[in-house]
């Protein structure tokens, strides 16, 4: 069985909204078995509507359009699906009441304009929306069944699981389930070396890497004849990924490193902390991303200029006059003294040139020093590294804090006491 997923509105066309819903499919019909073989994005045009379903109807067993099923004159899909159809829109009178019932609930009358809402093309069937005003609509053009469903996420997704899976015959013997692993640290080209031979492509479950901020990930696509085996060679391969990559992967899934530092911070029982220059306070920004961060994040210093490192952390002018300030002395003291002063366990610290201006040959844009400060047996130390992140103001910054995040991650994981 094979689907084609329509999404319908010239705010993806635009690139004004993702179309997150088109992805959200996808992956639910693959564990069901069912291979999507195209996705396609049309705008509010009847005529684009109406082409792109009467040539999906010829390829596919199951097409499943969302949008454009709104009460204004833009929202066109059911109009298109009536041309395909060749038949009139008729009113559907349970899905009238239904509509002013939805608008009674809410202790308002419903406008004129959401009546065109209850009108189908004839000889369809109207699909319920327990929370929206828009009802969905079920048709069969030859071998092809056809599902519409509102835009909006989140009812497309209750009235997919509602009538979509049922849809779907059991005996189908295929079941495709898929897998994020994330790392930090390493290229694409040096995950993908230790990969080996994982990444044949007639490997199955298959892998392939993407890169996105920094992170490589790790894609897995198990593909089997039943749910057990795929998910049972699934976590196999994981753990084989896990094996080959070690201290590089962080998490799996939307996993981010602000979390799994967090999780491993409360896990531990330590307390974190940042003094942050170049950086501008995004490394405490992205800890404090995460719920629940107060557990055990104190806090941390954006000390920008010079005399607020000496004034707010106690850095030693002649440290600073001596090395720079962006140095690894400035670097290890800077970490040090948020860690004494704000009473942490561990603590980072960020001192850099983010450019694209301020750079010299011995000190490039992008040369970020970051510090590291834990303590050991109730005594305080502090080591700094130096990376020099290639890109713009915006991706060095980012770089450098993800980094920062991944020194404390690998700083809680190796169980420093
Ligand atoms: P519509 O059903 O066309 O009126 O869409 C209602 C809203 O749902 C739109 O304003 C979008 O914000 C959202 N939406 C529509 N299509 C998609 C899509 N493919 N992915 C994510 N959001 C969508
Ligand atoms: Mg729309």
């Amino acid at each position: 069985m094979n689907a084609v997923i329509l999404s319908i509105g010239d705010e993806l066309v635009l690139g004004q909204t993702i179309d997150t819903n088109s992805a959200w499919l996808s992956s639910q019909l693959a564990a069901e078995g069912v291979m999507t073989v195209y996705h396609q994005t049309v705008p509010d045009q009847i005529d684009d509507i109406s082409s792109a379903i009467t040539t999906a109807s010829k390829s596919a067993d199951l097409l499943i359009i969302t949008g454009g099923l709104g009460p204004t004159k833009d929202d066109l899909t059911r109009n298109a699906l009536a041309k395909v159809l060749n038949q009139q829109l008729e009113l559907h009178e349970a899905s009238l009441d239904r509509i002013s019932l939805f608008f009674k609930s809410l202790g308002r009358e419903m406008p004129p304009s959401n009546k065109i809402q209850a009108m189908l093309p004839k000889g369809t069937s109207p699909l319920n929306n327990d929370w929206g005003t828009a009802p969905g609509i079920e048709a069969t053009i030859s071998n092809c069944r056809i599902f519409v469903f509102p835009g909006v996420p989140r009812e497309m997704m209750q009235m997919f699981n509602r009538y979509v899976l049922p849809a779907i015959p059991t005996n189908i013997k295929r079941c495709i389930l898929t897998e994020t692993i994330n790392t930090f640290g390493a290229g694409e080209s040096t995950v993908a070396e230790k990969l080996g031979d994982l990444m044949q492509r007639d490997r199955n479950p298959l892998i392939g890497t993407t890169v996105s901020g920094g992170i490589v990930s790790i894609r897995i696509r198990s593909d089997f004849p039943a749910i057990d085996t795929a998910r049972s060679q699934l976590e196999a391969t994981v753990d084989i990924i896990r094996g080959r990559l070690d201290e590089l992967v962080f998490g799996r899934g939307k996993d981010t490193l602000q979390e799994v530092v967090g999780t491993l911070a409360r896990y531990r029982k330590k307390k974190l902390a940042t003094a942050e220059s170049c950086t501008g306070g995004l490394v405490a920004r992205m800890l404090t991303d995460v719920t629940g961060s107060s557990d055990y994040f104190i806090g941390g210093w954006v000390v920008y200029s010079n005399d607020l490192k000496t004034r707010e952390l106690g850095i030693p002018v002649e440290l600073i006059t001596e090395y720079g300030a962006v140095s690894e002395q400035v670097a290890s003291a800077m970490a040090l003294q948020a860690l004494l002063k704000a009473g942490s366990d561990l603590s980072v610290s960020l001192t850099g040139i983010a450019g694209p201006g301020g750079g010299t040959p011995a000190k490039p844009a992008g040369t970020v020093w970051i510090g590291i400060a834990t303590k050991n047996d109730g005594k305080a130390s502090a080591t700094a590294q130096r990376f020099i992140f290639p890109g713009d103001r915006s991706i060095v910054r980012d770089r450098a804090a993800k980094t920062a995040l991944n020194m404390m991650r690998l700083s809680l994981t190796r169980g420093y006491t």
